[in-house]
């Protein structure tokens, strides 16, 4: 027998591609556990000794402290754990004057969850039956927004500008002659620093694009769980944006925490209360006793103190290394790193790759390294637009050995494939 699925049930019972590569992953190396694998992929932030020192202490006081009871054996606020709303409302009124109130900030289990909420809040079939869309101004984009709409037809998204900026190096912008905001779109979304490219879409295409949506009272969801504050892995200053319409989404996840599920959202009260409201029908609220810890950091100021000290100067030598190897180990064909400006990845394009990114995946796979095909971070996009299928996300949160190794191999890969295509072509044409 089959179970009878609603559409909802259908729509969020798939898992999204790049879970089923996170599986195939898996399987792989568990397949296979006593041979070395080097594994490029992962999106879980290193547990570095400072910071996993900060959340054990900043625990233990908390599991000492006469709140405990208070904080874990009893339900709470679905806005958040009041000394949290305070820390964060005092570091934004101090660092950026922002002059918010508790009103204007909400704790979520994760910001997956909050991104959930807003997709599912301002987008999809409205009360007129009309359809209302989630616009993703630039692709690729994370992943993680393939599967956010219950709605599969609410997801649209714009491709990019692509402009070359040296003989390896490239950026994404927003290309705003294909980038249209009207009634027809619910809310815009996009992560800055970027998963998986690490892009930082320019201030003034911000500004832009709130503008645009501003006219016709549209959110604009800025994804910043690799953005300032904390964790803070943006590699040129960024400051967080606010306005009349725009909804600023953190995570303390690449901070150190993600097994705590905290995501904190800053934004109008017309907005977050609907979002609280959605929050308290589906989960009720997050974590006490995460937030009872994040509270503490943020207070202190240690959060934003070790983010800079440690948290960004760890991921920006990893993406220095990695590029110095492609720069002395790849073939003379074109390929591009994206500019670093923030975020955990590398993100490589491969231009004229002979062969889709999946096959690539399979072909690094036969050397024993892991890394993630590009498609699957072009939720909403054309699939014939082969520059979709041309790049290849790394991680940057292996060893110094393994990213040496990986970083080989994939040379290896890439000049084989290449000299391959070239002397068929030769040959077709002789
Ligand atoms: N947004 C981006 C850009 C991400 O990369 C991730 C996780 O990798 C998330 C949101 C979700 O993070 P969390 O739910 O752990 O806060």
């Amino acid at each position: 027998m089959t179970t009878e699925l609603s559409l909802h049930g259908i729509r969020m019972s798939r898992l999204t591609g790049v879970r089923a590569i996170m599986h195939d992953i898996r399987q792989t190396q568990m397949a296979a556990s006593n041979e070395p694998w080097i594994n490029l992929s992962p999106g879980n932030p290193v547990i570095l000794p400072e910071v996993e020192a900060m959340w054990r202490r900043l625990t233990r006081e908390v599991a000492d402290s006469k709140e405990f009871g208070e904080v874990v054996c009893r339900y709470g606020e679905s806005q958040g754990y009041p000394p949290l709303l305070d820390a964060v409302v005092e570091l934004f009124n101090n660092t950026y004057g922002w002059g918010i109130t508790q009103d204007n900030v909400l704790i979520t289990p994760g910001s997956q969850s909050s991104l959930f909420t807003a997709a599912n809040c301002f987008c999809g079939i409205n009360a007129k039956g009309k359809l209302r869309r989630l616009l993703l101004p630039t692709t690729p984009d994370y992943t993680g927004y393939d599967g956010i709409c219950l709605n599969e037809e609410a997801l649209l998204s714009v491709p990019p500008e692509i402009e070359i900026i040296d003989a390896h190096t490239f950026k994404y912008g927003v290309d705003f002659n294909k980038l249209h905001i009207d009634d027809t779109i619910g809310a815009v979304m996009f992560s800055r620093p970027c998963n998986p490219s690490g892009n930082v879409i320019r201030t003034e295409e911000v500004e832009r694009i709130i503008a645009l949506a501003h006219a016709h009272d549209v959110p604009v969801f800025i994804d910043a769980a690799y953005g300032p504050p904390f964790p803070n892995l943006a590699f040129a200053p960024i400051e967080p944006f606010r306005g009349d319409n725009v909804v600023y989404s953190m995570s303390l996840s690449k901070a150190g925490l993600p097994g705590e599920r905290i995501g904190i959202v800053i934004g109008p009260s017309r907005y977050l209360d609907i979002m609280r409201a959605f929050l308290t029908n589906a989960v009720l609220h997050s974590s006490r006793f995460g937030q009872a810890i994040v509270a503490r950091a943020i207070a202190s100021g240690e959060l934003v103190k070790v983010s800079h000290a440690v948290i960004g100067p760890y991921y920006r030598k990893k993406f220095e290394l990695m590029r110095s190897l492609m720069a002395a180990s790849m073939p003379a064909i074109d390929w591009y790193l994206h500019k670093f400006e923030g975020a955990l990845f590398a993100w490589l394009w491969l231009k004229e790759l002979p062969i889709t990114d999946l096959e690539l995946y399979d072909e690094i796979k036969k050397e024993r390294v892991f890394a993630v095909p590009g498609s699957f971070f072009f939720p909403g996009s054309d699939p014939h637009w082969k520059h979709r299928g041309e790049c290849l996300r790394i991680s940057l949160t292996a060893s110094d050995e393994e990213i040496t190794n990986g970083v080989a191999a994939i040379a290896r890969v890439a000049a084989r494939l290449y000299k391959t295509a070239k002397s068929s072509a030769r040959s077709a044409a002789g």
